[in-house]
């Protein structure tokens, strides 16, 4: 798979982590993935075996990432390695905006489809690392972007940026909100499941589900008025015997890896 992330996009490739990682001798060997309840929208934050930090989407509010994200980070540390935009929506890009403004970001990627004159002039004054690639890696995570191919040129739910992470033996898969049509071209092997487009009857076909086989997967949830998640979804998963956690009932969905084995950490018991 080599394929280009379309537009005026800012890919990059964390030359910054190499230092890190040579600095750094210590390793604690898990990898940390938190599924962030932020309402109705995305929010996704990795940290890395050697403290690597990545924030996929921001959900739709501005001061609740804040909340979250001081939750997870020192209160000294205002840096984040990577912000990651899978695409230019208000329950994505919202909480990034403001991200932008109070930390240090070193890389920025999205697919660079539509326009934000905000998010636009704060990319600019960031000066985040630009690169074009398919492939990052961060110490030893490694990321694949499996979509938008070079075709995909209009801001639509399709052409989210879709992203394959690896740690060892783990794998994870990050949708945006890609359709079930889309769905069928990032088919692979993987644990964890974000399912796309916040549990719409359109995505998470069942021949997806049979394809990827998923062990868990997690719905970025909150109140909404479009019947998220729809009880086909939900019903499908049941049907594979998917471990599901919904970020509106479970709260925030941490993730822990270490590379074999993964460890779900719910703050409310009734899971
Ligand atoms: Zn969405």
């Amino acid at each position: 798979m080599n394929k280009k992330v379309p537009g005026v996009l800012l890919c990059l490739v964390f030359l910054n982590f190499i230092s890190w990682a040579a600095v750094l001798h210590f390793s604690p060997n898990y990898l940390k993935v938190v599924f962030f309840d932020v309402g109705q929208g995305d929010a996704i934050f990795i940290e890395t075996p050697f403290k690597h930090q990545i924030l996929i989407d921001g959900g739709p509010d501005r001061e609740r990432i804040i909340e979250k994200l001081s939750e997870e980070m020192p209160f000294w540390d205002r840096t984040i390695d990577l912000i990651v935009l899978t695409h230019l929506e208000e329950d994505h890009v919202t909480g990034l905006l403001q991200v932008l403004k109070e930390y240090e970001v070193g890389n920025v990627l999205w697919n660079g489809l539509g326009e934000n004159e905000e998010w636009e002039s704060l990319l600019e004054e960031e000066g985040a690392e630009l690169l074009w690639g398919s492939r990052l890696s961060a110490s030893d995570v490694f990321f694949e972007i499996l979509s938008p191919s070079s075709g995909e040129t209009e801001n639509t739910n399709d052409g989210s940026l879709v992203l394959k992470m690896d740690y060892k033996n783990n794998s994870f898969l990050f949708t945006g909100d890609i359709s079930s049509k889309k769905e069928n071209e990032v088919a692979v092997d993987i644990d964890v499941l974000k399912v796309a487009h916040h549990g719409s009857k359109y995505s998470t076909s069942s021949e997806f589900l049979k394809k990827i086989s998923p062990r868990v997967a997690i719905i970025q949830v909150g109140k909404n008025s479009y019947g998220h998640p729809t009880e086909e979804v939900l019903t499908r998963l049941d049907n594979f015997g998917i471990k599901t956690l919904r970020n509106d009932i479970a709260g925030d969905v941490k993730i822990v890896s270490d590379g074999k084995n993964l460890k779900i950490i719910t703050k409310k018991k009734d899971i």
